[in-house]
């Protein structure tokens, strides 16, 4: 009997894997199908925290969780590997150590940044997307206040860091780097007015689409932080010294050693190179999460895009997203391998956008339209990130790497 069961596997263990993973493992009964999850590390992180470890305003221990603390290997097998390619003509996975075979596929590789071709972004910007580049970031803006005071000369391009893009990313980050300056100043001997924090915008306004006051909060607050706004101004290059920037047909360059790009984000390529079809690096996939050409193959969180029908624009690219594809993907696939040919539509469940600016203030939009700021932001936004970690991993969890100082 155990030879037949179906083998699915997962890709990725990042909110939509981890949570699908999670979800299969309750769900389905001990003879229906092999679950097989695959992630390049041994540990889960929390993607939504990274800016706070790019920054160095959180230890990156804090958002990385080890996946056996959460799945249980005696009904899920865990590969450790690099997904290198998907053969879905074949049913097959080629990871960098070997290859896999499956019945049903879960694509959950998560995003990329996305440099849109500009001219030196890839060779010497930094992005927030894993563990590893945030902690890069963190180190590389400490080594280079470490050199300004033992370089000759005056070098503020040392001491200079530039933000491409004010979505939430490039704010969250801003606004994390805005409170660690006076820190590292302590820490590194150096005035705090020799350094510069810049935040650059190509469209008019920062967080577009966002409560508009809301946003005028977060900027005065910024502001008022020494971070410098310089909005409708496009990075066009980035070189060895810095980056080159133009705002209504004037460009200037400005000297920076610290440029993190922060501009926007695709899906995994691997999933176009693979062959899926994409649109802008997402497969759009249909309402039961399905690719448009493979009954087998679901895909969840960033590398997926859906429609939603009452904007007739695409459900952003969110965490929040990626969690309730999960239970989708999971609902379906159990449904599959019973034999049940109903297969469940994906209906999200939008239940706001809140974004931190820094440990004690955030803004957000909630329960229908509800507009949060301050102190009562930020204590939202930590419910929410302790209600994931329940959610994952139980009270345990949450109690270990929750951030339970919510009132301090
Ligand atoms: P990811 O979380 O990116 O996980 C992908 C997983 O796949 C990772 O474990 C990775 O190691 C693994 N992987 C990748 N490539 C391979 C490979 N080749 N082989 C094996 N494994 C691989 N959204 C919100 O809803 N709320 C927020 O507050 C929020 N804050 C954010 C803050 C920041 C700084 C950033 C960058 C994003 C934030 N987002 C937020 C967006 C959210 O993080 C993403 O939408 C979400 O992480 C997508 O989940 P995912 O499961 O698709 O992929
Ligand atoms: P984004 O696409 O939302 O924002 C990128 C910004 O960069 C835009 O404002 C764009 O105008 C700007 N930009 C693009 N090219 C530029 C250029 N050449 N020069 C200067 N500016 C340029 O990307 P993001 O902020 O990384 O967010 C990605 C996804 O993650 C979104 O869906 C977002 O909602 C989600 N996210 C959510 C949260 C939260 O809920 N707290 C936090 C972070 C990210």
């Amino acid at each position: 009997m155990m030879m037949n069961k179906p083998n699915i596997v997962v890709l990725g263990a990042g909110y939509g894997g981890i949570m699908t993973t999670i979800k299969l493992e309750k769900i389905l009964g001990d003879n229906d199908a092999n679950v097989t999850l695959v992630n390049k590390h041994d540990y889960h992180y929390q993607t939504t925290w990274l800016h706070e470890n790019a920054a160095g305003t959180l230890h990156h221990d804090r958002t990385r969780i080890p996946i056996k603390d959460v799945v249980n290997f005696n009904k899920i097998n865990f590969v450790q590997d690099t997904v290198k390619s998907i053969e879905p003509s074949n049913k097959k996975v080629i990871l960098e150590d070997g290859e896999l075979t499956y019945d049903y596929l879960v694509i959950g590789l998560g995003f990329e940044s996305a440099t849109f071709g500009i001219e030196g972004l890839k060779e010497h910007a930094f992005s927030i997307y894993s563990i590893n580049s945030a902690r890069l970031i963190r180190e590389h803006i400490e080594y280079n206040f470490a050199r300004y005071t033992t370089e000759p000369g005056d070098r503020r391009d040392l001491l200079t860091i530039v933000v491409g893009g004010a979505g939430f990313t490039g704010i969250e980050f801003i606004a994390e780097i805005a409170n660690r300056v006076p820190e590292l100043c302590q820490e590194y001997d150096i005035d705090p007015e020799k350094v510069r924090v810049m935040n650059v915008e190509a469209g008019p306004a920062a967080l577009a689409g966002f409560d508009e006051e809301l946003v005028e909060y977060a900027m005065n607050r910024l502001e008022e932080k020494g971070v410098e706004f310089r909005l409708g101004t496009m990075i066009k290059q980035c070189n060895e010294n810095g980056i080159l920037v133009e705002k209504d047909g004037e460009q200037e360059t400005i000297d920076s050693q610290n440029v993190i790009w922060a501009a926007g984000v695709t899906g995994n390529s691997i999933v176009e190179e693979s062959g899926f079809e994409v649109s802008r690096g997402r497969v759009p996939v249909r309402e039961d999460l399905r690719t448009p050409d493979h009954d087998n193959v679901f895909v969840v969180g960033d590398c997926a895009v859906l429609f939603n029908p009452e904007t007739e624009r695409p459900y952003p690219p969110t965490a929040q997203i990626a969690m309730q594809m999960a239970d989708t993907a999971a609902h379906n696939l159990k449904q599959l391998v019973t034999n049940s040919s109903e297969l469940e539509t994906f209906k999200p469940n939008l239940q706001g956008t809140v974004a931190s600016l820094g440990h004690t203030d955030a803004i957000g939009v909630v329960f229908d339209g509800k507009k949060l700021y301050g102190r009562s932001a930020s204590i939202m936004k930590k419910v929410i990130d302790n209600r994931y970690l329940l959610k994952l991993g139980g009270i345990g969890l949450m109690l270990k790497k929750g951030k339970l100082d919510m009132f301090r």
